[in-house]
Formats: C-alpha cells, sequence, structure tokens
C-alpha cells in the first residue's frame, strides 16, 4: 500500500495540533520562517536528546560543547566561509523569482501551468553569479567595517577553535570527539518545503579527531553508525538510504562525504552528511590564528593535526523524516484515525492518564494521583475533556504510544486498562503497577507497523 504521507497533511498536523507555526505570523509571517509549539518543543528534544545519548552519554571517547553562535569574524576567513559559503543564484527577469542555479532541474518558476526555470522562450535568466549564504550583523554602536560579523553557518567551527582548550581538558586519547547542538543561520536563496530549509535552525554536529591513518576506517563507522540511530529510533530502512557525492559536489574542505538521505514527501532529500575533513580546519585555523591545532602523541613525542571525520545532523530534519515516517491514517471500527507511529522514545508524550468519566470525582482523583506520580518519570498529560473516543484520537494524532483509563473496574478492583496505539490492543494491570509498566514498555524494542 502506498504511503499515505504528504507535506501537506504534515503541515496541516503540524499547525492543528500545535506542533509548528508559521513565524510572526499575525504580521503575516516571514518566508520560511517556523516557531514550534508545545509537542513541537518537546518532540524536538527528544531528538537532541536521543543524539546527545548516542553520542556522549553512551560512550566514552566524545565530549559536550556549547561554543557562541557570533565568532570572531576571522574564523570564516580561515574556514573559507567568507569567501566560498556561496550557492549560484540566477534571477529571472520575466517571472521576478530566484533560484539556486544548481537546482534549476528540480525548481519550478511562479507560472502557471508550472514550468521549470529556463523552460520557456519567455524565461529570461541571469547569469548565475555567487551568492555568500552567510547572515551579517554588527558588534557595538558604531557601523564601521571593523564592527561586522557574522551568525556562524554551522556549528563546527565552534568546535575547531576550541579543539586545544578540549585536547588539554578533556583527559582523552585520540581517537576523541567533540559534540554541539545549536542554532546556525543561513540566508538560503530558495528556503521552503516546510521546516526542510529554513533560515535559521538546529545542528547537531560531531567532530572526530582521529590518526590520519584511521580517517577512512572511521569515515565508513560513522556512516553505519548513525545511519543505525535513525533505524533504531524506528525509521524504516526502506526510507534511508547513504547516498556518496560524486568529486564535482565535495565541499572545499572534504576529500569524501556522504549524505544519509531520506524518502521525503519531496523525494530522496539530504538528512544528514557525514564528512571527511582530512586537517583540513585544524590547519587553517592554526595558520590564521598562530595557535597550534596539533596532537602530541605521548609515547612517541609525534606531532601532528589530527583528521577530522564530521557527522552533521539537522534537527528540524530529523524531526520533519521522524514526523513523515511515523504519519499514518487507518479505519478503525468504521471510523478514520490519524496517528503518529512515532517510536516511544522520540514521541512528545508518552503516556494520556484519562479517567473515563471526567466528571466522576472518584475516577477523576485516582487518575490525578496516577498522573502525578507518572509525571515524575515521563512526559505524560491527564486529560479528562470530552468524549472517551475523541480523547484517545487526540493523543493519537501527537503521536502518544500509551494511554491509561480509569474507569469503573478501578474504583471496584484497582485495575486500569493500557491502550497501545499502535495495534489498539488493551491490557488490564493493577494501578499500582502503573508506573513500573510505563518504564518497562519504554525500554521494549519498537518497530513501525507502517509497512517498510
Ligand atoms: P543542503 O545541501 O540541503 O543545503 P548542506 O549539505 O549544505 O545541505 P550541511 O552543511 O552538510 O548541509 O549541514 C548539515 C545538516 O544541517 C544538513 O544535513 C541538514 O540536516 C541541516 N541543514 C543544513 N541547512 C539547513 C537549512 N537551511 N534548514 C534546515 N536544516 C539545514
Amino acid at each position: 500500500m502506498a504511503d499515505v504521507v504528504t507535506m501537506e497533511k504534515i503541515v496541516s498536523l503540524c499547525r492543528r495540533r500545535g506542533f509548528v507555526f508559521p513565524a510572526s505570523e499575525i504580521y503575516g509571517g516571514l518566508g520560511s520562517s517556523y516557531d514550534y509549539g508545545h509537542y513541537g518543543v518537546l518532540l524536538k528534544e527528544n531528538v537532541k536528546a536521543r543524539w546527545l545519548e548516542a553520542m556522549v552519554r553512551e560512550r566514552d571517547d566524545i565530549v559536550a560543547l556549547d561554543s557562541s553562535i557570533i565568532l570572531h569574524p576571522r574564523v570564516w576567513e580561515a574556514s573559507g566561509h567568507a569567501g566560498g559559503f556561496a550557492d549560484p543564484l540566477v534571477d529571472c527577469r520575466t517571472c521576478k523569482q530566484r533560484f539556486r542555479a544548481d537546482q534549476l532541474a528540480e525548481s519550478s518558476c511562479g507560472r502557471k501551468p508550472s514550468k521549470r526555470p529556463g523552460e520557456t522562450p519567455d524565461c529570461d535568466l541571469t547569469e548565475p553569479r555567487q551568492f555568500n549564504l552567510m547572515f551579517e550583523t554588527r558588534v557595538g554602536p558604531v557601523e564601521d567595517t571593523g564592527s561586522k560579523v557574522f551568525l556562524r553557518p554551522e556549528t563546527a567551527q565552534g568546535i575547531f577553535i576550541n579543539f586545544k582548550n578540549v585536547a588539554q581538558l578533556a583527559r582523552r586519547k585520540l581517537p576523541f570527539g567533540i559534540a554541539q547542538i545549536g542554532k546556525s543561520f543561513r540566508n538560503e536563496i530558495t528556503p521552503g518545503n516546510f521546516i526542510f530549509r529554513t533560515l535559521e535552525f538546529e545542528q547537531m554536529e560531531m567532530e572526530f579527531f582521529v590518526p590520519p591513518a584511521e580517517a577512512d576506517d572511521w569515515y565508513r563507522y560513522w556512516i553505519d553508525e548513525r545511519r543505525d540511530w535513525y533505524l533504531r529510533l524506528g525509521v524504516r530502512a526502506s526510507h534511508l538510504r547513504v547516498r556518496p557525492h560524486d568529486a564535482d559536489e565535495l565541499s572545499h574542505y572534504s576529500s569524501a562525504t556522504s549524505d544519509i538521505e531520506y524518502l521525503y514527501p519531496i523525494g530522496w532529500s539530504e538528512l544528514e552528511g557525514i564528512a571527511n575533513r582530512g586537517d583540513f580546519d585544524l590547519t587553517a585555523h592554526t595558520e590564521a590564528s598562530g595557535t597550534k591545532l596539533e596532537w602530541v602523541d605521548s609515547q612517541s613525542g609525534e606531532r601532528y593535526a589530527p583528521h577530522v571525520i564530521e557527522p552533521a545532523a539537522g534537527v528540524n530534519r530529523s524531526m520533519l523524516a521522524f514526523l513523515c515516517d511515523a504519519y499514518d491514517e487507518e479505519v478503525v471500527a468504521e471510523r478514520e484515525r490519524t496517528v503518529l507511529r512515532l517510536h516511544p522514545l522520540i514521541a512528545p508524550v508518552k503516556a494520556a492518564v484519562l479517567p473515563l468519566i471526567g466528571r466522576d470525582a472518584e475516577m477523576a482523583g485516582r487518575a490525578r494521583r496516577l498522573y502525578e506520580e507518572l509525571r515524575r518519570v515521563a512526559s505524560v498529560e491527564y486529560d479528562d475533556n470530552a468524549q472517551i473516543g475523541r480523547r484517545y484520537r487526540r493523543q493519537d494524532e501527537i503521536g502518544t504510544p500509551f494511554a491509561f483509563t480509569i474507569d469503573e473496574q478501578t474504583l471496584a478492583d484497582d485495575t486500569i486498562t493500557i491502550r497501545d496505539r499502535d495495534s489498539l490492543a488493551q491490557e488490564r494491570i493493577s494501578i499500582a503497577r502503573g508506573r513500573e509498566h510505563l518504564l518497562d514498555l519504554l525500554e521494549q524494542p519498537w518497530r513501525s507497523p507502517k509497512p517498510d
């Protein structure tokens, strides 16, 4: 059966359930900027938490960092961004739209029926010109050239320039990595496709420093490891692929790059890039700053700039992939339901606590007590408003994997039902075991019931 998900359905669900709103909406919106509501924040925080767990908490060889967004302007000269972080831009004099010259084949111009830019004799495209993607701003009250700074377009450079600090203090041996999550900013020529490409976004980047001779092995290791992370969090294997870059696609710093791509409703697109950056960055910053960013082998005394393998993922793009992979519709007892089949560890709310009859003081009281107990260990929601069927559907739409229902029988024998979001199976357990049972459920492996 074909996947029912479309980008329109995701955008509409995100809006309806308060995951994501257009930014500055009351002023007419600001193209391709989004604000995250309650469930969007919880989902995004879960994506970041799972990444930090996999990268830092569960490993001994990676440490965390949080560097500044505004760095010394010379950082971007040394890294090559001031000169080279540009996309080729073309304008159409007829329809007045802008396109990325390297994406003309996938773009459509503003006219109806939609055409590829340059497809008709009326199209009047300019020659491509390079457009730097970095946002500029100023430090201090005086507008002179010395005060010009940039908002970072990637978090990686903040890691490289801290290499010496971390290498001295982290008490690690090579290979070791530095991981950082944070906002990045790019003045994209053609932002769009909801939160896939926006002007500000969050990145999860890790720079793994290795002896040069081991770089190829670690490059392959990180491609596998990162693909596995998405699989472990329930993304279907059929919707993930690894695409090595052709030589002419490689960035100025990279000797090899592979993208992990997800089959979004817009087609296969980059979710994460894994690059072998060689010693480009450490060497460039050593030359530009005069500070030696090198590794001294304590046994041989040998000094060298380690090579770097970088898995660079986007928080928002990952969130979009998780949402697309999870979206499902089905008919149950002649009623249609929309359900987000999110991995329980990614789901914004882990369990809902629902008194069958909200007006029943005893049921509501028991439910409240259970809720107070569960919220100490997980993100849970209490809801006593509306028919139980509507409350279940609301939880299905936000992807809540488990619902605990307190009913008449609870009052008689202290048992509650647990409803499973995916199978709709209901099980009765003792209310006293509620918390323990939820924690057990959250530890179970989970697979998407959607066809792979
Ligand atoms: P693209 O080719 O799609 O522009 P990129 O190759 O320039 O992406 P990287 O510089 O490798 O992207 O950044 C690492 C990750 O950051 C990307 O895989 C993506 O998940 C995320 N990312 C990059 N640009 C954006 C953006 N404008 N909006 C949202 N996420 C982004």
